[in-house]
């Protein structure tokens, strides 16, 4: 029996005009995760993408574990492709669905008909597919409501599908169709989660990484490479930026007072992420910062960081608790990897009493106390060491 995947493209069918595009870009996405598992045809057709094996060998449970990464899917469902009479399209779903119809107390039968000249109207299929269901396996009643198993006939030009339930996908919109951005990512659990939010919308993602050895170590920046492999199993290879960041991080240990050396520090990440992601064509920052997560993400604390570079800063954990970002983390598997025990530059030198309302002027202040700034941020940016992720 031949079997395919029908893939749902949630809001791409919003899309207008552009559709097309953006369907191409998923599926060039598709085929990229799929590279692996062996080679398929694609085919657009309403809102639907048909991934077709062109070799028997292929393993469409791989496939499907795949495609359900990728941004852009709404929804997949694999189907069985048949004849197109009552009588193969009922052999079918007695053989492709029996083990799911026995493993179920309900069902109901959906008929979808875009060859409009199939003698059987919808109603028509969904009654007599129905009934030899109900006749071949009795223990079932049929809920049109909520049914454990919804079966689905869709009657196409040459030739019928069918199908159980649909798998929900990834959503979003397909990565690289929202342009770039870079995400400044620690180990910690907040970052990886704002990566992934973000790569959800459709962006694609470069990231920078700050690190302080000897005060944080090898396997803290192995985690941080860990987590981007997390990220870069939805949305392809992230480009990394590895800053060393030790002589800045003593400079400012050494010269601002120090309730401010945490605001500082902040500002000058944004600063050297700035030169990054511009010689990289981003149009953006992203960060894990959450309103009153700590001292340095109060509202006033976020006011003096924003305006260290003149990018937009996407900050999509910026209303959640705690526990809904962990929520996340746990789906996308990068919890586990986050609490690693390993110290972040961030951790390091940190000041018993950090301004928690701190006025820009004070702060610009402080950062104006480290000689030679610019060159220090311009030096980093031009010595991080440049890491593919995936
Ligand atoms: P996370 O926010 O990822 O859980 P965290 O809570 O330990 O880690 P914070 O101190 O809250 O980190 O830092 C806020 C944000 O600053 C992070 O979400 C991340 O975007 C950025 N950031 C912190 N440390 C680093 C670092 N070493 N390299 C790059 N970005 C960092
Ligand atoms: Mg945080």
């Amino acid at each position: 029996m031949k079997e395919i995947i029908l893939v749902k493209n949630g809001e791409l069918v919003l899309k207008g005009l552009n559709r097309s595009a953006f369907e191409d870009v998923l599926i060039k996405n598709m085929k990229r995760h799929l590279a692996e598992t062996g080679e398929f045809k694609f085919t657009k057709s309403q809102s639907t993408i048909m991934v077709e094996p062109l070799s028997e060998d292929v393993d469409l449970d791989d496939a499907a574990e795949c495609l359900l990464k990728v941004f852009g899917i709404a929804a997949l469902s694999r189907a069985a492709v048949c004849e197109k009479n009552m009588k193969s399209i009922i052999n079918t779903v007695t053989e492709y669905l029996g083990e799911e119809l026995l493993s179920v107390k309900t069902f109901k039968v959906e008929a979808k008909r875009s060859d409009k000249k199939f003698p059987l109207k919808s109603p028509e299929i969904c009654r007599e597919t129905g009934g030899i269901i109900l006749k071949n396996f009795n223990h079932l009643s049929v809920d049109v409501h909520n049914p454990q198993l919804t079966v689905t006939i869709e009657i196409r030009d040459g030739y019928a599908f069918v199908r159980g339930n649909n798998l929900k996908g990834a959503g979003g919109m397909p990565t690289g169709t929202s342009g770039r951005a870079a995400v400044l990512i620690s180990g910690g659990i907040d970052s990886p989660v704002a990566a992934y939010m973000m790569a959800k919308r459709g962006i694609e993602l470069i990231s920078v990484h700050f690190a302080s050895p000897p005060y944080t170590s090898e396997l803290a920046e192995m985690k941080v490479m860990d987590l981007l492999k997390k990220v870069a199993a939805y949305c392809g290879a992230i480009v990394t930026f590895v800053v060393p960041f030790t002589e800045i991080q003593e400079a400012i240990r050494d010269c601002c007072p120090e309730e401010y050396s945490t605001l500082v520090m902040r500002r000058i990440m944004m600063k050297i992420s700035d030169i990054i992601a511009k010689s990289q064509n981003c149009q953006a920052l992203i960060t894990g910062e959450s309103v009153g997560q700590v001292a340095s993400q109060t509202i006033y604390a976020l006011g003096c960081t924003d305006c260290a570079s003149d990018l937009p800063i996407f900050r999509p954990c910026i209303g959640m608790d705690k526990d809904e970002i962990v929520a996340v983390s746990r789906k996308i598997d990068t919890f586990e990897t986050s609490i690693r025990p390993y110290e972040d530059c961030c951790t390091v030198f940190t000041p018993k009493h950090p301004k928690t309302k701190p006025k820009l002027e004070d702060v610009l202040e402080a950062e104006s106390k480290i000689e030679n700034l610019d060159n220090l941020i311009k030096k980093a940016a031009e010595n991080a060491k440049r890491v593919f992720v995936k």
